[in-house]
């Protein structure tokens, strides 16, 4: 699958996102002649150019050259280390076009892309954007139905939208999920890695999940839900609200479904 991010190219992350970290790091063929383009449609309000590789640098100059790109609904894209950048600030941009150049500049130990995704400032996982669109506001407050989507950990992708209420689930029984966005609800997801719950996240501000690690039970307010443990081969009682959980803790989840 060609990359949201680099120009013919299928992401290939050499660092993941953490604490530490919050972003993912992309080489395309381990050299710099990859064309980084922009995510989403969206306009430049950060621009820096004239830097070099500089080891240990801090704050915005350890992001040497680098694009930073505002979307609707409160959130932006920025791409750092470019070796050169061929936008400026203020211009408008559209999905795909050409913003620079992978590079080594900054804080930077070999030619790589480091690229964030950040929602009304806060820097948030991007690995469940990197083939698929940002969140859209617009969706959230038009849909009368709640849909809802999970991303297959052993396809590497965004499964469609499932209609709450309906006789489908989101999922792919016996494939791992690892994350989950639902239309306005709020909900929240356990790390099967981590082994602990992520934090809650309403509606399609965000998604649920810590990609690529499974995710073996998820909590959902106001609604009924159950979800397919893959190792029982089997769907787990429906559960109510917050009281309890849906999943078995361990046990990756293949399916979820809500009523
Ligand atoms: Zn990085």
């Amino acid at each position: 699958m060609s990359s949201r991010v680099l120009k013919n190219k299928s992401n290939q992350i050499t660092q993941g996102y953490s604490n530490g970290h919050r972003a993912v790091d992309l080489v395309g063929n381990g050299h710099t002649t990859d064309y980084v383009i922009a995510h989403t449609s969206g306009t430049v309000n950060f621009c820096q150019t004239g830097y070099g590789n500089k080891k240990g640098a801090t704050g915005n100059a350890s992001y040497g050259n680098c694009v930073k790109i505002k979307h609707n609904g409160g959130y932006e894209t920025l791409y750092a280390h470019l070796d050169s950048v061929s936008v400026k600030n203020g211009q408008k941009v559209s999905k795909g076009q050409v913003i620079g150049y992978m590079g080594n500049t900054g804080n930077s130990y070999g030619a790589h892309l480091h690229f964030e995704v950040r929602h009304n400032g806060t820097r948030i996982n991007p690995t469940g954007y990197l083939n698929a669109d940002l969140p859209s506001n617009s969706t959230v407050t038009k849909s009368t139905t709640i849909k809802y989507q999970a991303y297959d950990n052993v396809k590497n992708k965004w499964l469609g939208n499932v209609s709450k209420g309906s006789v489908s689930y989101a999922g792919n029984k016996g494939n791992g999920i690892s994350g989950l966005m639902i239309d306005q609800l709020t909900y929240r997801a356990h790390d099967k890695v981590k082994k602990k719950w992520l934090p809650w996240v309403v509606g399609r501000s965000g998604y649920a999940g810590n990609l690529p690690n499974d995710i073996d039970a998820i909590q959902i307010k106001n609604a009924t839900y159950r979800v397919y443990d893959n190792k029982k081969k089997k769907w787990l009682p429906w559960v109510s609200g917050t009281t309890t959980y849906a999943g078995n803790i361990g046990n990756s989840i293949g399916g979820i479904q809500i009523k």
